[in-house]
């Protein structure tokens, strides 16, 4: 079958690896050659691509919860969504959240995934007290910062590279309604975007859409959106409607023009500098989910998110040059998404480290990867890194510089056999 990730870039024709229950998982591995775990196939490029893959998603079972402390322990195939749903009527919500519920606690632990609350929570795998694991030759070991501490830190953002996660326990955090009291801050440039962020750093909530495509004394302006749970409000929940994109949309119907039309609007639609409602939970955490299939407006060649996060100290710098660099492109992105986070959690692959975030989208076209080839530049030149959930395209060489442990991933693997038998594209184009 045409298997993509959620990019839809780049396509591998791949076969599923029926996986009926862990015994007889167990009992293939040895027989079956490389393979990687596939969850829902939210990671925009090729992290869950390999020529075998193994959906996950099926094991999907609650298996206990603990109403005093709010661990949870479940198969690694729940979605988030399912958790949401189940739990937040009992005053429960995730840790960390990324901005999707579509996506199964075994790919949130394999991307350690973070959410807008990262310089206050962490990232997902912090939130996990343990997990179960099956390694390459089939045997099933359990893994916390106590028991097989060095294996449990590099599954946590390993992406799949160290074993088939089974089952995981991680905690859920109380919440007094489904509401959030929600602040919007427009600003007009780099400079306030950056005094925003540190003058709202106590919400736990915090993210802000930039207008990629402004220049000069306009550059880095944002609409910064904060968010707290309201403590007063209903505990119930309803999933909301969804629409759907039909079909795949031409590939001129984004395009620079289209894109700065849709950033100027967006922009101007806020009118107050400051200002304060409420928002349910899926329109504040997930409002990208209302759109089934909204991959399809890239078309049909797809299109990739490049993610880089810089280091505190670098990050005014760095994000001036890199948008500078995007708007004289003329190749905008409508989705321009830049985060603030807390200290690294020192997982080998993990991604944030105590900074700020950029996220873009851009449709494949000719001169794209050029573009992407010179941002990375700046991103090392500040310090920064590349996130493997999101990236299809990044090299081994730019990789390596961003991830200074990576050599001790590569050697646990190796050690304890598993590079024979988990492998992904992105694993073998970065040598991983
Ligand atoms: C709209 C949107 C918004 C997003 N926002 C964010 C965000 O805010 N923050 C963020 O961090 N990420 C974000 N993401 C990325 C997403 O959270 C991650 O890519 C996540 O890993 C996807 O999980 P999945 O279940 O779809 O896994 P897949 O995409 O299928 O797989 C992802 C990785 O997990 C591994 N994996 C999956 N299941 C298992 C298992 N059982 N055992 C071992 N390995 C496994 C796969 O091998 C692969 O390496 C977003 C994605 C989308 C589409």
């Amino acid at each position: 079958m045409h298997l993509t990730g959620w990019g839809r870039y780049p396509a591998v024709d791949a076969a599923p690896v029926a996986f009926p229950n862990p015994r007889a998982l167990a009992q293939k591995l040895s027989e079956i050659g490389p393979l990687i775990a596939f969850g829902n196939g939210r990671s925009y490029g090729d992290s869950a691509l390999a020529p075998q893959f193994l959906p996950c998603r099926q094991r999907d079972r609650f298996l206990d919860f603990d109403p005093e402390t709010g661990l949870l322990t479940c198969e690694a195939g729940v979605l988030l969504a399912e958790i949401i749903e189940t739990f937040l009527p009992q005053g429960w919500f995730l840790k960390v959240t990324p901005g999707t519920k579509l996506i199964t606690v075994g790919g949130a632990i394999a991307a350690d995934v973070h959410g807008k609350n990262h310089h206050v929570d962490g990232c997902f795998g912090d939130t996990v007290q343990s997990l179960t694991l099956m390694l390459g030759d089939g045997q099933v070991v359990r893994c916390s910062r106590e028991e097989n501490p060095e294996l449990f830190r590099a599954t946590c953002g390993g992406m799949g590279l160290t074993g088939i996660i089974l089952e995981a326990s991680f905690f859920l955090k109380a919440v007094p309604s489904n509401r959030i009291e929600q602040g919007t801050i427009k600003t007009t440039n780099l400079d306030e975007t950056f005094a925003a962020f540190e003058r709202y750093a106590d919400w736990p909530y915090s993210v802000a859409w930039i207008d990629c495509l402004a220049k000069g004394k306009d550059l880095g302006r944002s609409l910064l959106m904060v968010g707290k749970f309201a403590p007063l409000g209903e505990l119930t929940y309803r999933p909301r409607k969804t629409k759907t994109v039909p079909c795949d949309f031409p590939g001129f119907t984004l395009n620079s023009l289209s894109v700065r039309a849709f950033n100027a609007l967006y922009y101007a639609k806020v009118r107050s500098r400051i200002s304060m409602n409420f928002a349910d939970v899926d329109s504040f955490f997930y409002p990208l989910d209302a759109i089934n299939h909204w991959n399809r407006i890239y078309g049909r060649k797809g299109f990739v998110q490049y993610q880089f996060i810089l280091p505190k100290a670098y990050s005014y710098a760095g994000l001036q040059e890199v948008l500078g660099t995007i708007a004289a492109s003329g190749m905008g992105s409508f989705l321009a998404v830049l985060k603030l986070y807390g200290p690294s959690n020192g997982n080998p692959l993990s991604f944030p480290l105590e900074g700020y975030s950029l996220a873009l989208d851009f449709k494949i076209e000719p001169g794209l990867f050029a573009l992407l080839d010179r941002l990375d530049r700046i991103v090392l030149q500040h310090g920064g890194r590349i996130y493997l959930a999101k990236d299809a395209r990044v090299s081994r060489e730019t990789f390596e510089q961003g991830y200074p442990q990576i050599d001790h991933f590569r050697q646990l693997r190796s050690s304890m056999g598993l590079s024979d038998t988990f492998h992904s594209l992105q694993s073998q184009r970065l040598g991983l």
